[in-house]
């Protein structure tokens, strides 16, 4: 039987929110390869292997997905939110393109709803216009980039969605980020923080830039900066759709 390998996105948190097409991948694995808390997602049953993994080795992770499909497994590889934002579809590219005796094995990636537009959904509309998303973490990029990114974002007044904002081994950067948007974008700018969107203890907060402390935000969390025209109607935060 020919084996293959399905990346697929569970969405934010909430069922309701994944999508048709990814339940009907999952309904025909063999294998389902992740990060712990997201096989935990995944019903067990019958003929069908959870592999849950450390986060930290998502190389190995994806080797061992194209291992077991190249031998007839139907894998099926789970990230949080969409596979292809800060998530496992490139470290499975990455691992196919390392090792090219997995070249012929057959490679599906399905989306989910990523993080920053449930946000954005929860908050009213503060991506309405354009937007980027950046993520915070220096694991895999000097932190010298991200300070660029931010700052260029800012001038360019860009809407923006960060991700990975703050770790316990990176308490720190966090507040360096919010000096550098307070520079360039002044005190009143808007700025969200979206934790645990979807899920039952889901938790939303707008404050000014002047008012925003590092410790609003976690590894649960999306934060949201708002453009200059970004703005609260009713207990909404909008961005309109035209420039000034
Ligand atoms: N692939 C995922 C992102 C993985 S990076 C996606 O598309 O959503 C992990 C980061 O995503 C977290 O640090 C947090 O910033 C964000 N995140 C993921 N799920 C979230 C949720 N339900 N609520 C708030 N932030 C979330």
């Amino acid at each position: 039987m020919t084996g293959w390998v399905a990346i697929v996105g569970l969405g934010p948190g909430r069922e309701t929110l994944v999508t048709p097409e990814v339940r009907a991948v999952i309904d025909e694995a063999t294998d389902i390869i992740g990060y712990i808390p997201y096989v935990k997602r995944i019903a067990p049953r019958d003929g069908l292997t959870l592999h849950a993994t450390d986060n930290r080795v998502e190389i190995d992770r994806a080797t061992h997905a194209l291992t077991l499909a190249q031998q007839g497994g139907r894998v099926v590889v789970v990230s949080s939110g969409d596979p292809g934002v800060f998530a496992m579809a490139s470290a499975l590219f990455e691992a196919l393109e390392a090792q090219p005796r997995f070249a012929d094995v057959a490679i599906t990636v399905h989306p989910g709803i990523t993080a920053m537009l449930a946000a954005a959904a929860a908050l009213g509309a503060p991506l309405g216009h354009d937007f980027c998303a950046i993520n915070l973490s220096d694991n895999l990029k000097p932190w010298s980039v991200i300070e660029n990114r931010l700052r260029m974002a800012a001038r360019g007044d860009f809407a923006m969605a960060f991700y990975n904002p703050r770790s316990r081994s990176r308490p720190v950067q966090f507040g360096q980020a919010l000096d550098i948007l307070r520079e360039e974008c002044g005190p009143d700018r808007l700025i969200s923080f979206a934790r645990n969107v979807t899920h039952e203890d889901q938790r939303l907060r707008t404050v000014t830039l002047g008012e925003a402390t590092e410790d609003m935000a976690d590894m649960r969390t999306v934060v949201i900066v708002g453009n200059s025209a970004t703005r609260r109607v009713g207990g909404h935060v909008y961005t309109p759709r035209s420039a000034e």
